[in-house]
């Protein structure tokens, strides 16, 4: 891009206009936090300097000591937030300031529903950032300069909120960044020191850089004299015993860009081969990108309390990407890559040792007595859980024990593995599912009657994932997970309802032709007929062979428009239905064929899905209900 010194004016990404105005309507009352997020902004650019001077000092322009400063002008009615951290190119403030990068913005802000209340927590999981300025100011300057590019590379940026901004290169001695924030009339409040003072001991104390203000000594402050007014200390160095929830919850907003509180946090310093302490948050609520293929944690990784890089992948594993939270390690190089980072045995160590510390925190709020933080968690983070189970080997049986499901015993998902266990019958030595598309067609299923009857809970999977989810756990603490609409059923080891063998055995002589007759009826469409010893009150139902994919898979893999391997279901048939009994009694009447094509739709429509031809199925019922 060539250098522009005239003042050009740029209109902003339409989503951000959107964003703006909801965030004025939605945060009126929560202003104050303009100045945790402006402050936020400022350490990070102190943060990155730091990093970037590690190979480079140069960067430093002689001026080592970082830090922020906070001013007040009554006069001009203006607040000024400035760093001398890192500052941003002309390119950097259009990329930026005036577009918002992250993917999903766009359907974010399709989702908006106009309700301020429910809006105010959607852009509270979205995070807010440098716009807060216009919470209290109906103008905003914003000047700076990169660290390492000469004065003459200064660039200033200023916008009113109403959808434009202009930009213009301007000399800037000094390296980093200059917000100026000139305040509506209903914001003069901010001007009172004190008030300064007090948001920034609620909000800032933690921040690892001084800010400073003019002193509150008269002389002093005369003399031009400022003072350090917050705490300086990183949070996560500082022992447990001595920060209390609420600094815990300040320092979230900071780090996890969060703005409701957190759900709960593990603090730990780990000693052994390699030293590190862990600071990790878990968000009361699922951040809007969370299904985006990009997403990714926000941990960030420190050295010795020097910030390194917000790392990703590279810390935690992918279900674990609603963290946020800050890895200091000193067993690391401070020059460390990106590329580096993946092939470090140091990270490997740590993100091995984040993750168990991860799944022990859950393994606690699973725990307790009143399980209601575990619950609220697994609400929101559940499906997480289950794709950690699919996809981290090494820590499959511990994720699994934190996972929750609907039963036949529970509607609601809270029935963990080891529950039901627990409460297998004698002689069980399965734990038996069923999947669905709803928890409503699970529960309803006919495959259900005979374990109904028998009393063996079944668990009732409905969530998408969960298909895939059984084809990699098929085991749990020694004890193999079935499908009952799969294969064979054999309960014959458990007690209670089942009639005997020879009955059994009767049953499918008697009904030998039967089965025949309707099998070649239904040609094609079925792979066989046969006799079900799982239905009591149903006269039939659909059971895929051991080793196909389900129907309910099957139908997942259509709606996705993914291929589908050609799988066809099995019939089994209920000999104790009167409907059997009567086909049974009539096998050569005229309609056999009709009531095998309704049996067979009907045992479809059980299952929650659609007959392939629907009007078929009308036309053949209305035809037997007209005789
Ligand atoms: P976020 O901080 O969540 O990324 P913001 O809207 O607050 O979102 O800021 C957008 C980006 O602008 C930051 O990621 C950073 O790159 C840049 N930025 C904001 N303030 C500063 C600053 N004081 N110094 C340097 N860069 C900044």
């Amino acid at each position: 891009m060539t250098q522009d010194t005239h003042k050009e004016s740029f209109t902003f990404q339409t989503e951000v206009t959107q964003l703006l105005d909801l965030m004025i309507h939605s945060l009126y009352s929560n202003r104050e936090i303009f100045l945790r997020e402006l402050i936020s902004n400022a350490s990070d650019a102190a943060d990155k300097l730091r990093f970037e001077a590690a190979t480079d000092d140069s960067l430093y322009e002689g001026d080592s000591d970082l830090h922020l400063e906070i001013s007040v002008d009554k006069e001009a009615k203006s607040i000024t937030v400035r760093d001398n951290g890192i500052g941003m190119s002309r390119d950097e403030v259009i990329d930026n300031i005036g577009t918002i990068a992250r993917s999903g913005t766009k359907a974010f802000c399709e989702n908006l529903s106009g309700d301020a209340k429910a809006d105010s927590q959607m852009i509270g999981q979205f995070g807010v950032g440098f716009y807060s300025a216009f919470l209290v100011a109906d103008r905003v300057t914003l000047t700076t300069r990169r660290a390492g590019m000469g004065a003459e590379h200064g660039v200033r940026w200023e916008s009113s909120g109403d959808g434009s901004y202009t930009l213009e290169t301007v000399e800037v001695a000094a390296r980093g960044t200059e917000v100026v924030l000139h305040l509506r009339d209903d914001a003069e409040e901010f001007l009172e020191d004190f008030r300064l003072r007090s948001i920034i001991h609620k909000y800032a104390d933690h921040i690892p850089f001084p800010i400073k203000m003019a002193h509150s000594d008269e002389k002093k402050r005369k003399k031009g004299e400022m003072e350090v007014v917050n705490q300086a200390s990183a949070l996560w160095t500082r022992p447990k015993s001595e920060i209390s929830d609420e600094e815990y919850q300040n320092f979230y907003k900071h780090v996890g860009h969060g703005f409701d509180d957190a759900h709960s946090w593990l603090h730990q310093k780990l000693e052994g081969k390699y030293e590190y302490t862990l600071l990790l948050y878990i968000p009361k609520h699922a951040p809007f990108d969370l299904w985006h293929a990009e997403s990714k944690s926000h941990v960030k990784l420190y050295v010795n309390r020097v910030f390194i890089m917000e790392a990703g992948d590279e810390l935690l594993p992918r279900w674990l990407r609603f963290t946020s939270g800050v890895i200091d390690s000193s067993d690391l190089p401070l020059n460390v890559s990106r590329e580096i980072l993946q092939e470090n045995p140091a990270i490997a160590a740590i993100k091995t040792g984040a993750t168990k510390r991860m799944l022990g925190h859950l393994e606690g709020l699973a725990k307790q007595e009143d399980d209601s933080d575990y619950t609220a968690f697994w609400d929101q983070f559940g499906t997480c859980l289950k794709e950690g189970v699919v996809e981290d080997f090494s820590n499959r049986e511990r994720i699994a024990g934190l996972l929750r499901f609907a039963s036949t015993r529970s509607d609601e998902q809270r029935v963990s593995l080891a529950d039901y266990i627990g409460r297998m019958k004698q002689g069980q030595d399965t734990i038996y599912f069923i999947t669905a598309d709803s928890l409503e067609a699970a529960k309803h299923s006919p495959h259900l009657e005979i374990f109904r009857k028998k009393e063996i809970e079944v668990l009732l999977l409905h969530d998408r994932i969960d298909e895939w989810l059984v084809q990699h756990l098929t085991e749990f603490d020694g004890k193999k997970l079935q499908s009952i609409a799969k294969g064979e059923l054999d309960l014959s080891g458990i007690a209670g309802g089942e009639e005997s063998a020879e009955e059994q055995k009767r049953k499918k002589e008697q009904t030998s032709k039967l089965v025949e007759k309707v099998k070649a009826a239904l040609g094609d469409r079925v792979k066989d007929v046969r006799i079900s010893n799982r239905l009591t009150e149903s006269p039939a139902c659909l059971i895929s062979d051991q080793f196909d994919i389900s129907g309910n898979l099957e139908r997942i893999l259509k709606q996705a428009g993914q291929n589908a391997p050609e799988v066809k279901p099995i019939l089994e048939l209920n000999p104790d239905h009167p409907l059997i009994i009567r086909m049974n009694l009539q096998l050569d009447h005229a309609d056999i064929e009709t009531w095998s094509q309704i049996l067979m739709d009907q045992a479809i429509l059980a299952e929650g899905a659609l007959p392939e031809d629907p009007a078929g199925f009308v036309r053949r019922i209305n035809e037997m209900l007209a005789k």
